[in-house]
């Protein structure tokens, strides 16, 4: 059932609501059409569910990963996400590769219970996820880490532990105390979810409208007016000939009060209940303008939150490294967040394969040799929130010195020059730690000094020749 909200001009002088009537006036000729605008922050950007918008997805549980009670543990997981009404419906195959491939993993990074990675195509929609859960899930049980990935999988953020204590799906924290059963907001957050992937409206323009006002995270159980910016500010005779259709989405706990707009706002007045989780807000916002305006259908969503963060700035820059052929991204200690919220950090590398990871904290993952764009959004569930990215070079090699003996350096570390000896008919290049070519040695070319203004560290040679791709890493000391 759509709520229905009709400005007349007497509505801001009464603020009061005609519902169901059409105020007729001549047509204000306008030429420009509102213009959509995206939302200044896409840390979690919506989710448009998987691609193909397939009724069932299938999820297979690696066999030599688990014991048998291990996978009925699993299983569990699974159940309880179709018996809350999950879309796409999982379902478990015997056999690999499926949608969802659960595997058992000794390489996530210390109190990381569980790593979701999922890759997306062009259009943002998932085309296969990996669930990683670490060999030790302690103090966690496994069926509360799988439930919390299968989450990913079905479109639901982390959420607050701090506002959220009892949300199989907060992102960081002890037990929900239930063994991982949904609690009520993961519910709702799974409604949103589930509606977002259903969500394909030829001709509208669809987006995310973020709240420009209040400029803090809502409290739950409070008045509030929240207001979103529709790019164009609307003449009074158009505005009364427009029709307002705004619903919380799937959220029993909110309601909608009255909608109006003015100039270039739209104003929604809700109200929430005290027992709403803490996490995003979603309103299903339909405008039908009069001609020639484009009609407008989006979400508008905003911050709830039991403990308001006020706004500051913070960056998230990391570093990397490699060992053992594991790729490290680091940015917990260098994060910069001034206040003591938990925060939820999301990574994308080459723009199409997510991590999410149980537990937060710095990354720990397998990458394929070669440049690589990482990057990495880190909010605080509500208001704040950072991006840092880089391009990294991975050699998938850890070796200073090494045993193949067509090419060699010398001596590494080195102080001043260096030298190499490598096949005839080889090009020589040199990289940075981001994947930046700094130099092409010259044909036959045999040593290299690196410029006075060098910085000391770490470089890479990448040897391309008769044998093949070779990358190298030296100390410049
Ligand atoms: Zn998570």
């Amino acid at each position: 059932m759509k709520k229905l909200f009709t400005f007349t001009s007497n509505f801001l002088k009464s603020n009061i609501l005609f519902i169901g009537f059409l105020f007729i006036a001549s047509l204000y000729v306008f030429s420009q059409s509102p213009e959509i605008k995206r939302g200044d922050r896409d840390v979690i950007p919506g989710y448009s569910g998987w691609a193909g918008d397939p009724d069932t997805i299938t999820v297979n549980i690696d066999d030599s990963s688990f014991t048998d009670a291990e996978k009925d543990s699993i299983r569990v997981a699974i159940n309880r996400w179709n018996e809350a009404g999950c879309l796409p419906v999982l379902k478990e195959v015997d056999d690999p590769p499926a949608n969802i491939n659960i595997v058992e993993s000794d390489t996530l990074s210390d109190g990381v219970a569980g790593l979701y990675v999922w890759n997306e195509d062009g259009n943002g929609d998932v085309t296969s996820g990996t669930i990683y859960v670490n060999d030790d899930t302690s103090p966690l049980s496994l069926k509360e880490v799988v439930t919390h990935e299968l989450g990913h999988a079905l479109g639901l953020d982390d959420t607050d532990e701090a506002a959220n204590p009892s949300d199989v799906m907060k992102g960081t924290g002890p037990t929900n105390g239930s063994d991982g059963n949904l609690s009520a907001h993961d519910s709702t957050e799974l409604t949103a979810a589930v509606i977002s992937a259903l969500i394909t409206i030829p001709g509208f323009p669809f987006d995310w409208f973020w709240a420009i006002a209040p400029p803090m995270a809502i409290l739950p159980g409070e008045f509030t007016v929240l207001d979103f910016d529709l790019g164009t500010a609307f003449p009074p005779d158009v505005v009364e000939q427009t029709i307002i259709m705004v619903d919380p989405v799937g959220d029993p706990y909110l309601f909608v009060e009255t909608a109006y707009i003015e100039d270039n706002l739209l104003h929604v007045a809700v109200f929430s209940e005290k027992e709403h989780g803490s996490g995003k807000l979603y309103l299903n916002i339909e405008l039908d303008f009069p001609e020639p305006f484009e009609d407008m259908h989006f979400w508008g969503v905003h911050y709830i939150n039991m403990f308001p963060a006020e706004p500051v700035d913070f960056d998230c820059p990391f570093n990397f490294n490699e060992d053992d052929g594991l790729v490290h991204i680091n940015w917990v200690e260098s994060c910069t967040y001034p206040l003591e919220h938990p925060l939820r950090a999301e990574l994308v590398v080459d723009g199409t394969t997510h991590y999410a990871q149980r537990g937060g904290g710095d990354y720990t993952l397998t990458l394929e040799p070669g440049t690589h764009f990482v990057e990495l959004y880190v909010d605080d569930y509500q208001i704040n929130h950072a991006y840092y990215s880089q391009t990294i070079l991975v050699t998938g090699t850890n070796e200073i010195n090494n045993e193949n003996t067509d090419y060699v350096i010398y001596p590494n570390p080195f102080d001043a020059t260096c030298y190499f000896s490598y096949p005839e008919n080889t090009k020589v290049e040199i990289y940075d730690t981001s994947g930046n070519l700094l130099t092409i040695l010259q044909k036959g070319q045999k040593k290299w000094t690196p410029a006075p203004e060098m910085a000391a560290g770490v470089y890479f040679v990448r040897f391309t020749g008769p044998k093949g791709v070779r990358t190298m890493k030296i100390v410049y000391r």
